[in-house]
């Protein structure tokens, strides 16, 4: 009676410990179940209600019972969660969509902003950011920059002859030209009118004058075609050019400067032509002292 009554005091301590096992375990389940509350009112609905009968649960004798309790919850928490997950997951991805496309605006958006709309090369905007840049670029690795300002010369007859929409035409094909004309380096945009911005990048004065007669020579011998009324009609057209190297002492604006003195002197002297633009001898004094 002894032995047997020992046996049965010990499987009364196994079930009585492996019963508290279990209600710890429901009440990390609990746990779990409160923790995951915090989003969607539907999923906290079926999360609270889940927690709820777990609570039950810990109350109920029979551990079999709480097996069987405890599987079915496991498992209507597991679908409660995985729904859970496909609905992030469906968010997520819409979300992730939608900033898709933001980005992609923002790239067009900044794209448009820094571009000319007719040309399409760089605008007046682009050009300032990029000659404070490539001066600064220019100083740090003690190289040349010049600047070259060229102008469509009498385009007001361009678009008195032919009309303002070939004018626009002659400024796109223009832009087009300038833009083959150039080194990858260096950068073209459109300042304004019919008034373009070059800047050479480690080209100093004379070098810029050789390449930039080239191109004026270019322009010159091409010709803008079109057809109107079945006709074939072309237009020719000159552009002017001053020239100006970047010193020491000069801003961005020095630089302007200097270049649209070279740009009026190329028109006064009869216009298809490259004006270089020297500092004045009262700078290049400054800039030895
Ligand atoms: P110059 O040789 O002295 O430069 O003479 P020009 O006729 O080229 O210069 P002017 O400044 O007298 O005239 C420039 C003309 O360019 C006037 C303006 O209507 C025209 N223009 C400016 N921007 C545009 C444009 O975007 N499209 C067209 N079609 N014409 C433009
Ligand atoms: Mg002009
Ligand atoms: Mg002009």
């Amino acid at each position: 009676v002894g032995a047997c009554e020992h046996y049965l005091r010990r499987l009364q301590q196994d079930h009585t410990s492996r019963e508290a096992e279990l209600v710890d375990m429901v009440g990390i389940l609990r746990e779990a179940a409160a923790r995951l509350i915090g989003d969607s009112s539907d999923f906290n609905t079926q999360l609270i209600s889940s927690a709820g009968r777990l609570k039950m649960m810990s109350g109920l004798e029979d551990i079999r019972d709480l097996k069987k309790q405890l599987s079915v919850e496991v498992t209507s928490l597991e679908r409660v969660v995985e729904d859970k997950k496909a609905r992030d997951e469906a968010a997520v991805s819409k979300l992730s969509e939608r900033v898709q496309v933001l980005q992609a605006d923002l790239i067009k958006a900044e794209e448009q902003a820094s571009t000319d709309a007719l040309t399409k090369i760089p605008n007046r905007g682009t050009f300032d950011r990029t000659l404070a840049k490539m001066i600064e670029a220019s100083r740090k690795a003690n190289s040349a920059l010049t600047l070259a300002m060229i102008d469509v010369d009498h385009f007001k007859k361009v678009n008195d002859t032919h009309g303002h929409p070939i004018g626009d035409r002659v400024l796109i094909c223009t832009a087009e030209w300038l833009r083959t004309a150039i080194r990858h380096t260096d950068f073209v945009a459109r300042y304004g009118g019919e008034e373009f911005a070059m800047l050479l990048d480690g080209a100093d004065l004379a070098q810029a004058e050789v390449r930039l007669k080239q191109v004026l020579e270019e322009i010159s011998t091409r010709s803008f075609e079109y057809e109107m009324n079945g006709e074939r009609r072309s237009v020719r057209f000159t552009v002017s050019c001053g020239v100006s190297q970047l010193q020491p002492q000069d801003s961005g604006q020095d630089l302007v400067q200097r270049a649209d003195q070279g740009l009026y002197e190329a028109k006064q002297k009869g216009r298809n032509r490259v004006v270089t633009r020297k500092p004045s001898r009262f700078a290049r004094l400054l800039s030895r002292s």
